[in-house]
């Protein structure tokens, strides 16, 4: 054991040079060791300050992306699923949490914007604010005492999180220009970027990283469909609410089961 314990929940849609799904069909090998690189860079930059134990959840589609061959040899790798806590299974014990290669929530003009699914939601809210995938995984992650020290994604998805994640560590990768094309920087000044930012966010005395989502009593998240009939399947589940016809909703006194519903929303 070591003093510090980071979480590293990684994406792809925010990696250097990813612009579209389909990159994943065309240039399998190349986006998946981008997203191991981008990890990586994270990785070192944690190690280059502190010793640490380093727990990385790859977290995009199904769940097997990173190239564990390319991995850093001193991380550790929570891949597959469907798993408990999807995107943040393995923060449970951490000090620190980081979210690399993210995106924004549908609406807000990034890079392959969605929540969970782009093929079956249509938005997400959480206490009446529309959130993305980072927002709540910051959510889950702080349920476990574990605050979002650092992101990385495109230049909207800064500006989306500037009154959640107000004082973490932010690197652009990319410029959105569309939901399907950026101005998208060199890789190996951005995995710079993001060795320093892993630095200062491991840096001793662990900076406050405050969120600026209120979870304590009631929390409210609802989810609207693209479809009318995915709303219907949802809500045969004891204690969804539908509120409109594509629209369900749930609440309850714990972040992490207003999580798992979220994540139980995507699946149907
Ligand atoms: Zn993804």
């Amino acid at each position: 054991m070591t003093g510090l314990t980071v979480f590293i929940c990684a994406d792809i849609e925010g990696v250097s040079g990813f612009v579209d799904w389909a990159q994943e069909d065309e240039e399998t090998e190349r986006v998946r060791l981008a997203m191991t690189e981008d990890v990586n860079a994270a990785v070192e930059g944690v190690l280059s300050e502190r010793d640490a134990d380093v727990i990385v959840n790859d977290s995009h589609g199904g769940k097997r992306n990173v190239v564990i061959e390319e991995l850093h040899p001193d991380a550790k790798l929570v891949r597959g699923g469907p798993r408990p806590r999807g995107m943040i299974s393995g923060v449970e014990d951490a000090d620190v949490g980081f979210q690399i290669g993210a995106h924004t929530r549908p609406g807000y003009g990034g890079v392959l914007e969605h929540t969970f699914s782009s093929s079956s939601m249509a938005d997400v809210t959480l206490n009446g604010d529309p959130v993305g995938e980072v927002e709540l995984n910051a959510m889950g992650m702080a349920a476990f005492g574990t605050p979002t020290a650092l992101v990385t994604g495109d230049d909207r998805l800064r500006d989306e999180l500037e009154a959640v994640l107000p004082e973490s560590e932010y690197v652009v990768t990319k410029e959105a220009r569309s939901m399907r094309a950026a101005t998208c920087y060199p890789p190996a000044r951005v995995r710079e970027r993001i060795s320093d930012a892993a630095a200062r966010a491991v840096s001793e005395p662990i900076g406050e990283y405050p969120l600026g989502i209120e979870t304590d009593g009631t929390v409210s998240a609802t989810v609207r469909y693209h479809q009318a009939d995915t709303a219907e399947k949802a809500a045969l589940w004891p204690g969804i609410e539908r509120k409109t016809s594509r629209k369900i909703g749930y609440e309850s006194d714990d972040p992490l089961e207003v999580y798992s519903f979220l994540r139980a929303a995507s699946k149907v």
